[in-house]
């Protein structure tokens, strides 16, 4: 029910649980990260019920400077710790966090993933699952496959993902769809939220998303592209809130 993300900043831990716990407003039911250092070493924490749980349960050697937060609010699949998200694909390559729902995620797992091996019973799974086919088996590059995907999702679904690749640590890939999602420039690095009072401690500057959109983060750089793939100009907007 809410997201966070980090990329260039190596309290990106610290980071993703503060913003984790500003969007407990919002409800859930449990909560996780993934995390990586880019430097080989990477780490997926979840844990049912409240933010504490999940800050009790990460040890010292969890660090990183990119990641992913979520808060879940379950649709598709009971509260367990499999289904908390971030979910990961089979070869645990790719990491994805989402707030939504996708309706055709059954038909979609018949067609693509039937020999594919489902740790969850999430909606969630079947994308980033999905992602991975096209990645591993397709030969298509990241940001290509997370774009074919989306453009199989029913013009229905609604949703806010945050995907991480292992191969490229240092980006967060990013779209939505009647969900909000926005994207915080901060001092060397960047953030995204489904809430801006999750890293008003980082930045005050945000750039809006438009449904259907897709954006490379990187912690140099934001790249805007429309579903037809044309590069999107954008200026921040500034939030005047206190943290
Ligand atoms: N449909 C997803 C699930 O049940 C995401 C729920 C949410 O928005 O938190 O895991």
């Amino acid at each position: 029910c809410g997201i966070v993300g980090v990329t260039g900043n190596d309290n990106a831990v610290k980071l993703l649980i503060h913003g984790l716990e500003k969007l407990e407003y919002r409800g859930y039911d449990s909560a996780g990260i993934y995390v990586n250092d880019q430097d080989g070493h990477d780490y997926l924490v979840k844990r049912k019920g409240a933010i504490s749980n999940l800050k009790a349960a990460i040890t010292p050697d969890v660090h990183g400077s990119t990641g992913i937060g979520h808060t879940r609010w379950a649709t598709h699949g009971g509260v367990t710790v499999e289904n908390a998200h971030p979910q990961f694909s089979q070869d645990d390559r790719f990491y994805l966090v989402h707030n939504g729902v996708i309706e055709n995620y059954k038909e979609l797992k018949k067609e693509y993933l039937s020999d594919v091996k489902f740790t969850s019973q999430t909606d969630t799974e079947v994308v980033v699952q999905l992602v991975d086919h096209f990645v591993v088996t397709e030969g298509m590059d990241t940001r290509d496959a997370f774009l074919k995907t989306i453009s199989l999702l029913k013009d229905g679904a609604s949703y806010a993902f945050l995907l991480m690749d292992r191969e490229q640590p240092d980006t967060l890939y990013v779209a939505k769809n009647k969900s909000p999602l926005l994207i915080g420039l901060a001092d060397g690095f960047n953030v995204v939220c489904s809430d801006s009072v999750a890293m008003l401690n980082v930045t005050h500057n945000f750039l809006e998303l438009k449904d259907g959109e897709v954006v490379t983060v990187k912690p140099d750089s934001i790249d805007i592209e429309d579903s037809e793939g044309n590069h999107v100009e954008r200026k921040p907007f500034y939030v005047d809130t206190d943290p």
